[in-house]
């Protein structure tokens, strides 16, 4: 039996966005690689809207034909139709998501520490000892590996997570990309009670092409179509269309013994906006180098994990990710009234100029801050927290997390 399992140093599931980096982050050392994805294909299929924010050059080395367009203008739509256009030094990237998927494969997947295995599926893992080390013995459908460390890049649906006993709430997501008449350097979200969780979306790809989409708990096609048609837009005239699961929540234990899980596999999404990307590949590189470290020191603890990849996912993107969940929190409980007092303050107040120097799309939490102490939005709030009085349940939730 021992002769057909394959030994490997690491196994990585799943070969998108995060499973790639980091497979590039490691592919310099000389680490023993299996990178195991269910699809054929990388980079496919396509479940993205592509908006991210300008750090991702600070990130990663991007090449500019991956930025298909720029957003100079953000429209937020109050559930009955009104409207505030802002503006912000951020202008988000519009990118080709399926070529930045592929970007990393293609620089590490002819290297000879580097082993594929696509339209494979990662099944289960169990702990075995051996000369009093701790491995995994991972089952795919096709072969038996052995390895001192598992890193679950699986997604929503993380099966790596769910061995670990640990389960996302998942949003449903549903996109088509379309031709049509819009405003090219303008995204908008349109907020509605029935699709509370998030937001319906327009995001406009460059050359007369936008990317409208939706993400909701429930009745994701019935609400879609409802939204489209209030676009009056034509859902057959379509060039292609996507689905797919959005994590909802706060970001989920990282560290286990010998395992880390890492991206939507451990929901390092945005409760505001669906958007993971900023914050996986940032949680990526701690990761590399815990894996690096741990390799290094030959110790695959759990502590060791903790202390050197969960622990500064907590203080940074964890912290920012807590932000999100209350922003989002509030949102959902914001009726047509709420949002117009909203733009009001907005318009009335200093915060436009805020949101020009503070404005933050993915850390959020000096903007906040600033934002506190503006006596007007100081008041809605308050007003806000006696009408929902259930707000300090998830203020608790937060803070024990
Ligand atoms: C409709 C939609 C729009 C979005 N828009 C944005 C946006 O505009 N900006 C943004 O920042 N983020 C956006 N996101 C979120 C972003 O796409 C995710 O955060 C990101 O893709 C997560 O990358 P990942 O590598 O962690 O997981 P995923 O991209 O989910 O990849 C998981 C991989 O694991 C593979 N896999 C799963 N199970 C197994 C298994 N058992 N065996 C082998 N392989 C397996 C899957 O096939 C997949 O390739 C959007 C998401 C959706 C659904």
């Amino acid at each position: 039996m021992d002769q057909n399992i394959e030994k490997f140093d690491l196994a990585i599931v799943g070969a998108s966005l995060a499973g790639n980096y980091l497979c590039y982050l490691l592919s310099s050392t000389n680490l023993k690689i299996a990178i195991i994805e269910e699809h054929k294909e990388v980079g496919l299929p396509l479940q993205c809207a592509g908006i991210v924010s300008q750090k991702l050059i600070k990130i990663i080395n991007l090449p500019k034909e991956i930025v298909l367009n720029r957003v100079k203008v953000a429209k937020i739509v109050a559930p009955k139709g009104k409207f505030i256009k802002l503006s912000g030094a951020e202008e988000p990237y519009i990118i080709d998501r399926i070529a930045l998927d592929r970007l990393f494969h293609e620089m590490v997947k002819n290297k000879k520490n580097i082993h594929y295995f696509l339209g494979e599926k990662f099944k289960t893992f169990e702990y075995i000892k051996e000369s009093g080390e701790k491995l995994l013995v991972i089952e795919t459908s096709k072969r038996v590996l052995k390895v001192k460390m598992l890193i679950g890049c699986d997604g929503p649906l993380s099966s790596v997570a769910k061995s670990l006993g640990i389960k996302n709430k998942n949003l449903y997501a549903m996109q088509i990309r379309i031709t049509a008449n819009l405003e090219e350097n303008e995204a908008a979200m349109y907020f509605d009670p029935r699709w509370r969780e998030l937001f319906g979306w327009i995001v406009p790809e460059g050359n007369g092409i936008f990317r409208i989409g939706m993400a909701c708990s429930q009745n994701i096609v019935k609400n879609f179509q409802i939204f489209l048609k209030q676009l009056k837009i034509d859902f057959k005239q379509k060039k292609d269309q996507q689905g797919g699961l959005i994590p909802y929540g706060m970001m989920n234990k990282l560290a286990f013994n010998n395992i880390l899980l890492l991206g939507d596999s451990a929901c390092q999404v945005k409760a505001t906006t669906g958007g993971g990307i900023i914050n996986l590949l940032t949680a990526t590189k701690y990761a590399a180098d815990c894996i690096k470290k741990s390799f290094k020191i030959n110790n695959f603890s759990r502590k060791i994990i903790k202390r050197y990849y969960e622990n500064p996912c907590l203080l940074t993107i964890g912290r920012q990710l807590k932000i999100h969940y209350l922003i989002r929190a509030v949102f959902e409980r914001l009726g047509n009234k709420d949002f117009l007092k909203l733009f009001e303050i907005i318009k009335t107040s200093k915060i436009e100029n805020l949101i020009n120097i503070y404005g933050d799309m993915d850390f959020p939490k000096t903007f906040i801050f600033k934002l506190l102490r503006i006596p007007i939005v100081v008041s809605f709030l308050m007003k806000f927290i006696i009408k929902n009085p259930d707000i300090f349940v998830i203020l608790l939730r937060i803070a024990a997390k």
